[in-house]
């Protein structure tokens, strides 16, 4: 199962590039403008930038084959790190809203101008990713699509807060600014940590559950029903099925065997990779009796 093709290790690499220097950029003409909200958006674009070295080296980890203690491979690597980096926004989160609440009481001078600019040029990177990314429909690159949206949103109350201050010469607005990063640093942090929990919980992947699966292998011809179904992924795009079948008539070894062939190629159209399917005929009594029995 490997998920990893040179044009999306190059498209990271180049994407990781554009980000250090966005960041190298914002970190700098924040320490010197003395905005907060730039030194905020800057913190954003260090988790990015974070989340995009870990995404690449855990391609690389990924690819690693299976081996006798470890047979599933190293997928989950994947997962480790996003749980790094969701955590390490929370702590972000945290600390850049303290010290905006601390501003908000006692503002710093802004040289709101060149916040505007700089802001205005860290969206750069952000517009490149949106065009390249908006016309996939492959599930991870349609959330760094949305990711880089909202970059982008967070980016641009940033330049306004410059605008705002340079008019008004209200340097309270740098705080505010602030907060509404803050807002989108905990709405990417909470996401990244639900999506680790659901892999971590073994949740079936978002566009499948356990009765469409069920549906799919009781539609074809001799299968009766399913039961002690489990779905789980291993890692974003790595989908395992185990499942028992109970199969119509006495069909010998043969004929079962192409039953469970074609289920598992059913199961291979709807995303689902790797199958373990155990055949019964309806007079077996299954040691088994779960609740998750599913007829149709
Ligand atoms: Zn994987
Ligand atoms: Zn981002
Ligand atoms: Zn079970
Ligand atoms: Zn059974």
């Amino acid at each position: 199962m490997s998920h990893t093709t040179h044009s999306m290790s190059k498209t990271l690499a180049t994407a990781i590039i554009l980000s250090l220097a966005t960041l190298i950029l914002e970190v700098a003409g924040g320490i010197y403008t003395g905005s907060l909200a730039l030194l905020s958006d800057a913190s954003h674009l260090f988790s990015d930038f974070l989340a995009l070295t870990i995404t690449l080296i855990a391609l690389r980890i990924a690819r690693r084959p299976a081996t006798a203690k470890h047979t599933f491979g190293y997928h989950r690597a994947e997962v480790f790190g996003a749980l790094i980096n969701g955590l390490l926004l929370l702590i972000m989160a945290a600390s850049i809203g303290v010290a905006a609440w601390q501003r908000l009481n006692m503002p710093h001078e802004v040289k709101a101008e060149l916040v505007s600019i700089i802001g205005l040029i860290g969206i750069l990177p952000n517009i490149w990713t949106v065009i390249r990314l908006r016309q996939s429909r492959n599930i991870n690159i349609k959330s760094a699509f949305l990711h880089a949206l909202g970059d982008t949103a967070s980016s641009v109350v940033v330049v306004v807060s410059g605008v705002v201050i340079a008019l008004t010469g209200l340097n309270q607005f740098d705080a505010l600014a602030s907060f509404v990063v803050v807002a989108f640093l905990l709405i990417g942090a909470i996401r990244l940590i639900k999506n680790v929990a659901i892999i971590f919980l073994e949740g079936a992947p978002p566009n499948l559950n356990r009765e469409k699966i069920s549906k799919a292998v009781c539609g074809l011809p001799g299968v009766v029903s399913t039961h002690d179904v489990h779905l789980w992924t291993l890692c974003s795009d790595v989908v395992y099925f185990t499942g028992h079948l109970i199969i119509d008539g006495k069909p010998n070894l043969r004929e079962a065997q192409e039953i469970v062939a074609k289920a598992a190629k059913t199961l291979d159209h709807l995303g689902v990779h790797h199958t373990t399917l155990q055949i019964e005929t309806p007079d077996h009594a299954c040691t088994k009796i779960e609740i998750c029995e599913i007829a149709y």
